[in-house]
């Protein structure tokens, strides 16, 4: 039978590629067996489903944050290049789509 350390080693290999059939019955057949490391694999799924909500939403700069730091003064140039490539909104009395 499995021990809860090759349990833990394992469940973590799920988190990067899906396990060969027989190790996955290996480790069902253990958390089956084991109510602390079933408690810690619901705990693990959890963490796992909740970073990939977080990471799906907009903004989300990762657990170590922002890759890139920007100054004031780059932050406001940006922001005035784009305002000034933005084109102005069409009239809404003259839009097509209008409904
Ligand atoms: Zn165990």
């Amino acid at each position: 039978m499995l021990v809860c350390r090759d349990f833990a080693r394992l469940l973590s290999e799920t988190l990067d590629h899906p396990l060969e059939p027989p190790q996955r019955m290996r480790v069902r057949f253990h958390v089956v067996l084991c109510g602390p490391c079933r408690r810690y694999g619901a705990q693990i799924s959890a963490l796992s489903a909740l970073l990939r909500a977080m990471e799906s939403r907009p903004g989300f700069a990762g657990p170590a944050g922002p890759l890139v730091e920007l100054s004031p003064e780059a932050r406001a140039r940006i922001l005035a290049a784009i305002a000034a490539a933005t084109p102005p909104a069409a009239d809404p009395e003259t839009r097509s789509d209008q409904k």
